[in-house]
């Protein structure tokens, strides 16, 4: 009896341009490359449920229904807390998940894929302000030289201080301004995250070539351990103990480490309709029922997971009290329906690792 195949996601450094919204990119850290450029919510929808503070853009993926017109494109987005101290076991109040999705003809795009060529004019300011520090959608803006645009006071200081300050009285001489705001200014890179594609690609059979997967397994349990792929923040030493202690028993932790093994540097595992791959069998405190769709009162099911390797290319540190998560389970309306706002929330389960 063989596995059914699934998709897992690989992280590749690109230039940012290459990851613009006309490109439809899967990608992690950096602003989103939102796919409908008019629509998108407001600020108050990205306040953080726990300190109430904007959320970060944490990835996307480009995930489209070929068996559905209007989801030609289709787009999930993970947001987050930056503020590790919101990050509590097995919740998830501190992420936002939006699934937004588009007919092959649109207001927005060419119905042929654009070429790949850095001087296309495509002025996304025609559509939406936005953030000039962190790209979600931005409703005030500068008040000297009226050209950048903040979704929030906290990020207008934070862009003043460490940028704009020097910029303004020159954009203040200019009358024809097209800000690239899709591209990560100095200030932009203290909160937001390192930008890469996701490369998602079909998980072989195979173990990659050089490879031990004892010894990947190895690794990988020290990495969780030592709270570096994995979470552990928020547990104190005698837990932390306690937990190595039962280990070996936990065959849902070893089925997990096996699986990964064979190619420890996934930080995606994309299966439609399939079973996340959860990390370890102390399930009763985070697998809940998952609700149906809010817009059309239809099932969800289970769409991609996040793997803990992920939190290894964030620099988010190692302390406790650091962002961290076991895995990431997002669910998605099944029929990916229409109803409600353009960009529709959905579901996670944050599942992490303790006793
Ligand atoms: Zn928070
Ligand atoms: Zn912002
Ligand atoms: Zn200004
Ligand atoms: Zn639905």
């Amino acid at each position: 009896m063989s596995a059914k195949c699934i998709d897992i996601g690989f992280l590749e450094e690109k230039s940012s341009w290459l990851l613009h919204p006309r490109f439809f990119p899967s990608k992690i850290g950096g602003k989103p490359a939102w796919l409908d450029l008019k629509n998108i919510p407001n600020p108050s929808q990205f306040t953080c449920k726990k300190c109430s503070d904007p959320l970060v853009f944490l990835c996307q993926v480009y995930a489209p229904f070929e068996e559905s017109d209007s989801c030609f494109h289709r787009t999930i987005f993970v947001f987050i807390c930056r503020n590790g101290s919101c990050c509590q076991l097995n919740s998830s109040d501190n992420f936002l998940i939006l699934r937004c999705q588009l007919p092959r003809k649109n207001d927005y795009y060419s119905f042929e894929p654009y070429e790949e060529n850095e001087q296309e004019n495509f002025p996304m300011d025609k559509w939406s302000k936005l953030c000039n520090l962190c790209g979600l959608k931005g409703p005030s803006h500068c008040s000297k030289c009226k050209k950048v645009f903040y979704c929030s006071r906290k990020h207008q200081i934070i862009d003043w201080q460490k940028g704009h300050k020097e910029a303004c009285s020159n954009l203040q001489q200019i009358n024809e301004f097209c800000s690239n705001n899709f591209i990560v200014t100095e200030a932009g890179k203290s909160i937001l995250f390192k930008e890469w594609e996701l490369i998602v690609d079909e998980e072989d059979e195979e173990e990659a070539q050089n490879v031990d997967p004892n010894q990947e397994m190895e690794k990988l349990r020290k990495l969780i351990q030592e709270k570096k792929a994995g979470t552990m923040s928020n547990v104190s030493d005698s837990e932390l103990e306690q937990y190595a202690g039962t280990l070996p028993e936990d065959k849902v932790f070893n089925k997990f480490t096996k699986r990964v093994a064979r190619h420890p540097d996934q930080v995606l595992r994309y299966d439609r309709g399939g079973m996340p791959l959860w990390i370890t069998g102390n399930t009763e405190n985070c697998i809940n029922h998952v609700p149906n769709c809010q817009y059309c009162d239809g099932e969800r099911q289970f769409e991609f997971q996040i793997m803990p390797q992920l939190l290894n290319y964030l620099n988010v540190g190692i302390e406790v009290n650091s962002i961290d998560w076991g895995v990431l389970a997002i669910y998605t309306c099944k029929s990916s329906c229409d109803n409600g706002p353009v960009y529709k929330e959905e579901y996670v389960i944050k599942q992490d690792l303790t006793k």
